[in-house]
């Protein structure tokens, strides 16, 4: 009776550990989103939105004043040039962008390139709507395989997931691997689909790059953004999809009918947090530069074995040597008997390496942080 297309994924397993963290009290460094408030500003703009009566549907592809706002936000800091009219798309978080774009451009058996490891969505929105994923894992560095990812590309490769900065790993592409990723594109006429929510989270100086900011690239990418993580709401899920025309239309004919549109008055107070000055931004990742460096420390000081993160809010760490368990049972243990949850690596692997590795998230106030610090020193004893 149920599709044949939901045969091949579970579901969320990032958001069954969060579960099961409030079931044994553990302090959750399994699902990403911040246990602190979303800045003032911006929820009394959501209020004053609400009373000012702004609760109908909006127009299904944004506020067209939201729309300006992010056309301009993309001009400036992804140098991305985006018609608000045709070319923008506000959608139910990027969550809702991914499958939009996915169900307007796969074709039953094409094939879209996922590197690994990948966000948990990744492969579920691939089944979905029909395509078939060739993972190319990534170095151990997490730089990419070239010889890999050339030879994923064939006839029937329809699209390419990015995200830049990564979610589980923290990676960042360089200007250097982009540009190998958009001469692929162009060579095999295949769309990059680039979620870049993370773009305001990025470290030690490094500049974040939009693959459709190349000029090879403007009518061969939809670059995907949102509010939840740079201002802190990941629960009102207003996102959106940047494309040329032709893409947007067919982006926006799918988002119409799966949703009919983003929450009005919520995009209404996003638009406030597009007027945000550039010194918000700076804090921003400031402060989360402040905390990766001290769950890095942290982990470390447990056993585990990590890359520091150059962007997102998350560290992928190597189980403590020794360990027997694989991640599933690893990260249950940690959540009922350390009282830490984290998300067990398999949700992020398509091969075996997933089995020992955990990703613990640094989106948390410093006492949650000092807290899971306290309860891993036992791992110590
Ligand atoms: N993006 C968040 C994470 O990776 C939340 C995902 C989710 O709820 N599945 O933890």
């Amino acid at each position: 009776m149920i599709s044949h297309r939901l045969e091949h994924f579970t579901e969320s397993v990032i958001r069954d550990m969060s579960q099961l963290a409030v079931i044994h009290h553990a302090v959750n460094l399994a699902q990403g989103f911040p246990d602190f408030p979303a800045p003032d500003e911006i929820k009394r703009a959501a209020v004053a939105a609400i009373m000012e009566d702004y609760n109908q549907y909006s127009i299904t592809w944004g506020g067209k004043e939201l729309r300006n706002a992010i056309s301009q936000k993309a001009h400036k800091y992804n140098h991305i040039e985006a018609d608000p009219e045709t070319d923008i798309t506000v959608t139910c978080g990027v969550t809702e962008a991914l499958m939009a774009s996915m169900l307007a451009l796969i074709n039953e058996g094409d094939e879209v390139i996922i590197f690994e490891p990948f966000y948990e969505s990744y492969g579920p929105d691939s089944a979905v709507s029909g395509a078939i994923p060739q993972f190319v894992p990534l170095n151990h560095d997490f730089s990419i395989n070239e010889e890999a990812l050339v030879s994923a590309f064939n006839k029937k490769t329809r699209a390419l997931i990015i995200n830049t900065p990564s979610n589980p790993c923290g990676k960042v592409f360089t200007k250097d691997e982009l540009k190998l990723i958009a001469d692929l594109c162009v060579e095999h006429d295949v769309i990059a689909v680039s979620d870049e929510i993370y773009e305001y989270i990025i470290f030690d100086g490094r500049k974040h790059i939009s693959i459709g900011s190349f000029d090879e690239m403007r009518d061969k990418t939809i670059t995907l953004s949102g509010f939840s993580k740079t201002y802190s709401v990941t629960g009102w899920r207003i996102g959106y999809a940047i494309a040329e025309k032709t893409l947007s239309s067919a982006v926006r004919k799918v988002h119409d009918f799966l949703t009919v549109g983003a929450p009005t008055p919520l995009q209404c107070a996003c638009l406030t947090g597009l007027n945000f000055p550039d010194s918000y931004y700076k804090g921003h990742a400031a402060m989360y530069q402040r905390k990766r460096d001290y769950l890095h420390d942290t982990l470390t000081k447990a056993g585990f074995r990590c890359h520091l993160p150059e962007g997102a809010y998350y560290i992928l760490a190597d189980m403590p040597e020794g360990t027997e368990m694989d991640s599933l049972a690893y990260a249950r243990y940690l959540t009922n008997e350390i009282g830490v949850a984290a998300v067990p690596g398999t949700s992020f692997y398509h091969s075996e390496l997933g089995k020992h590795k955990l990703r613990f998230t640094f989106s948390k106030k410093d006492e949650t942080l000092q807290e899971a610090a306290r309860r891993l020193e036992k791992l110590n004893k």
